[in-house]
């Protein structure tokens, strides 16, 4: 069978599993596949595919089919301006997310050899992207992850940057190391009798780990703002993503513990997303 026929032949069997972009996203396993890009794919369409080739590609769209997200099946996802390696012990870097590199590299656009922490560091694709652009700045990641950790590094050897970064497994709790200029984490904070409630491929295939939020989904954001103003310095600056329904009950928390709030800022579906406040 030659590449053209087998993306046509997978991108039906996507499309009869309702799995939107079929085409594209046959084009993405395809080209993952056959390691060539997909220029490569158009230009040589009807080259012959080997039977290798053919049996992984097909079992890439079955798994596609049953819902599990492209990322974990190609392990990488984009996310600001790298490419970060993705494993199923990771979230899949949100567009979303990257509200919180915005707003750091704005608040440091001036800023010399700051000490950065990141809680729960996962892929490790905020803390990184930022390391990738501020290059003299000292990045610290904790994770209760050991695969998350291990990703994260490799994702630092990726974007040069691993000199730059120290990775701790821990619990939020435990960490007692340092004291950093500006505090950053995406926790986990969906209420955990929503989690099912998330979207299939959220739902099924993410890491609960990295979604579960407790009871009230607070129960995390509330251990981060506690050890966020313990070890952040005075004035420094705190940046933190939330529930779209989170606002006034973070913000109470973050002023009952010493913060000032700075900004409240709308994520691409005009939800709260990622609150920016300082130590005083
Ligand atoms: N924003 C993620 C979602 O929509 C949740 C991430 C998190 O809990 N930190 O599923």
């Amino acid at each position: 069978m030659n590449i053209n026929s087998a993306i046509v032949q997978g991108a039906k069997v996507l499309e009869d599993n309702f799995i939107k972009n079929p085409f594209l996203e046959a084009e993405i396993l395809m080209s993952n596949v056959i390691k060539k890009d997909r220029i490569y794919i158009l230009l040589n369409s009807k080259k012959y595919l080997g039977s290798e080739n053919l049996n992984f590609f097909q079992k890439l769209i079955k798994k596609r089919s049953c819902g599990k997200p492209i990322a974990y099946l190609i392990n990488k996802k984009f996310f600001w301006n790298s490419e970060f390696i993705v494993s199923n012990d990771t979230l899949i870097p949100r567009p979303d997310t990257e509200l919180i590199v915005e707003k750091v590299l704005k608040l440091t656009e001036h800023k010399n050899k700051l000490n950065i922490l990141e809680i729960g560091i996962g892929s490790g694709c905020i803390i990184l992207s930022i390391l990738k652009e501020r290059k003299n700045f000292y990045g610290t990641g904790i994770d209760i992850s050991k695969s998350c950790l291990n990703i994260s590094k490799l994702n630092a050897i990726k974007l040069k940057v691993s000199s730059n970064l120290k990775l701790f497994k821990s619990n939020v709790d435990k960490f007692t190391l340092g004291k950093y200029d500006l505090i950053i984490s995406n926790p986990p904070y969906i209420k955990k009798s929503k989690i099912k409630y998330l979207e299939k491929d959220v739902a099924k295939f993410e890491p609960e780990l990295a979604l579960d939020g407790g009871l009230d989904g607070l129960s995390e954001i509330r251990k981060v703002i506690k050890k966020s103003s313990e070890l952040i310095k005075k004035n420094g600056k705190f940046i933190l993503e939330i529930g779209f329904d989170q606002k006034n009950r973070v913000i109470s928390l973050l002023k009952k513990e010493g913060f000032y709030i700075n900004s409240i800022n709308k994520d691409f579906a005009n939800n709260d997303r990622c609150i920016v406040c300082t130590k005083i």
